[in-house]
């Protein structure tokens, strides 16, 4: 079954921004159907965005970041 998150006007995505061309958080400024428009927070350009692609990339995102935590985490323990 196909499930798609709701996303809320003004929440915080990471996606790779196409103008930067690196990860940035990208908020979301309108919603229509499963696409939504996303502003980068560090240049400003909106991105038209499917949504599973945010939120797989998010997913994506947050796992690397757990990943890069736990490897601190993990030195800095003995
Ligand atoms: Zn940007």
């Amino acid at each position: 079954m196909e499930r798609v998150m709701e996303l809320e006007r003004g929440s915080t995505r990471i996606y790779n921004c196409p103008m930067c061309q690196i990860d940035t958080p990208h908020t979301v400024v309108a919603t229509r159907g499963t696409t939504h428009a996303a502003v980068c927070s560090n240049c400003s350009n909106g991105s038209l965005v499917d949504g599973q692609t945010l939120q797989s990339y998010q997913a994506q995102w947050e796992e690397e970041l757990r990943d890069i935590l736990e490897s601190i985490s993990g030195a800095d323990d003995e």
